[in-house]
Formats: C-alpha cells, sequence, structure tokens
C-alpha cells in the first residue's frame, strides 16, 4: 500500500468523528459523468449549455427542454455505487463516520446504505408538484413523455437546488455543524471551486484534512494527506481490503 494510504488508514483508525464531503467526482466511477466537464455532447445534442438548462428561469420558460435534458443528463436510475460510497457506508456502520455532506443529487450514497446524508443541491429521487407540493418520486418523471403534470395539473418539479435558487439553509446550517465538530475531514471528488464547497470547509477546526481528487484543488496546501486518484479506488484500498 502506498505511502499515503497508510496515513490515511491510520488516520481512520484513530478517528471518532469523520465528516465527508464530496463532489461529482464521487459518482463519475458509477458511470455518471460530471455536467460541468467539457466533452461537447451537449454542444452537439441541445440548444442551450448545460448551465443554463439547470437554471430555475430557464426550467420554468422551457419545462420541456429542461425534462428533456434532466432525463438524459442527470438521472442515471440504473447507476450503482461504487467503492467510495460503500467505504462511507461501512464507516458510518462503525460509528466513525457522522455525516457524508454532499453536491451530488443521485442517491448512490443511501443506495451503498448510508444514513446520515446531507445533500447540499437536494435529490434527483424526490419530486413535487409546484402547485400543490404532493410529492412525487423518479417513476413519474420518466414515465412522463414530456413534462410531468400532477393530478392537480400543477407541473411537478425535482427537488433540486437549480442554478438561480439558494441552498436549503437548513441543510447548510446541519452541513456546517457536522464539519465543525469533525476530527477527520475527508474531501473528495471537488476541485472545491464550486460555491459553497470552499466556504463550507473554512468551518473545519482540526488538523487532518484529507483531499482525493484528481486533479489540484485550491486547498492543498492546507491538507494533511493529499491523494490524487480516484476515489472509489482509494477509499476502497483504504477501507473495505482486509
Ligand atoms: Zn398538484
Amino acid at each position: 500500500m502506498k505511502e499515503e494510504l497508510i496515513r490515511l488508514k491510520n488516520m481512520i483508525q484513530d478517528a471518532s468523528y469523520i465528516v465527508f464531503f464530496g463532489g461529482a467526482g464521487v459518482s463519475t466511477e458509477s458511470g455518471i459523468p460530471d455536467f460541468r466537464s467539457p466533452d461537447g455532447l451537449y454542444s452537439m445534442k441541445f440548444k442551450y449549455p448545460p448551465e443554463q438548462m439547470v437554471s430555475y428561469s430557464f426550467f420554468v420558460t422551457h419545462p420541456s427542454e429542461f425534462y428533456a435534458f434532466f432525463r438524459e443528463k442527470l438521472v442515471y436510475p440504473d447507476a450503482l455505487p461504487n467503492n467510495a460510497h460503500f467505504a462511507l457506508a461501512e464507516l458510518e456502520k462503525q460509528g466513525k463516520l457522522k455525516a457524508v455532506v454532499t453536491q451530488n443529487v443521485d442517491n448512490l450514497h443511501q443506495k451503498a446504505g448510508s444514513v446520515n446524508v446531507l445533500e447540499l443541491h437536494g435529490s434527483g429521487n424526490r419530486y413535487y408538484c409546484m402547485l400543490c407540493k404532493e410529492a412525487y418520486g423518479l417513476e413519474t418523471v420518466l414515465e412522463a413523455e414530456d413534462i410531468p403534470m400532477c393530478r392537480c395539473g400543477g407541473i411537478i418539479r425535482p427537488d433540486v437546488v437549480l442554478y438561480e435558487e439558494s441552498l436549503d439553509q437548513n441543510v447548510i446550517n446541519k452541513s456546517i455543524s457536522a464539519i465543525r465538530n469533525a476530527d477527520v475531514l475527508i474531501v473528495g471528488g471537488t476541485s472545491l471551486n464550486v460555491y459553497p464547497a470552499a466556504g463550507l470547509l473554512q468551518y473545519y477546526q482540526g488538523d487532518n484534512l484529507v483531499l482525493i481528487n484528481k486533479s489540484e484543488t485550491s486547498f492543498d496546501s492546507y491538507a494533511s494527506i493529499v491523494i490524487r486518484d480516484a476515489i472509489g479506488e482509494t477509499l476502497g484500498e483504504v477501507v473495505l481490503a482486509t
């Protein structure tokens, strides 16, 4: 095992309040691409840039195009958790990990067995009517041929935070509190450039910041362990391998 992986393993062994903060990179090993990463696909198939298509104003003015993009690029009902998700669920089961704070909306942490998951950007698994607030599941949205409609006639929207919308203050407060209490903070699969990631990290008061990301992040110099590798492979080797 590589030296920094041994250090991470020891750090986890000594920890009693691990918090994980993750971004899109956590799910790429499950086959879910980061819609922000440049791959040209969007420009070929869709008329609008992805960042515009996930905005609130686009949703209310172009719900049909929104859902075409959403179904094809933002929900992956068949995706399975990878070793990053399984390792974090295992650490929670052992009582060491207290919270997963995620920017992803793919529900994979829950699928892997994690319980305390703080979803900063909401969940692509939950939907509700904009008029009467009736709750719906992903099946309703996948089965609808165009815009999913409530039986009351209202439009059903995803319970995700769209661009131009603010994050749920309750989720932010819980995330801050978890990060503040953490003795080990593991950050993975995010370059920490997207709001509110960098801001939340400021609340960490410990000396055991671990960054696992394929590319450099703006917090590398603050970390005690930096691992530039795939997070599923890394956490799988450190936590799940016997
Ligand atoms: Zn309704």
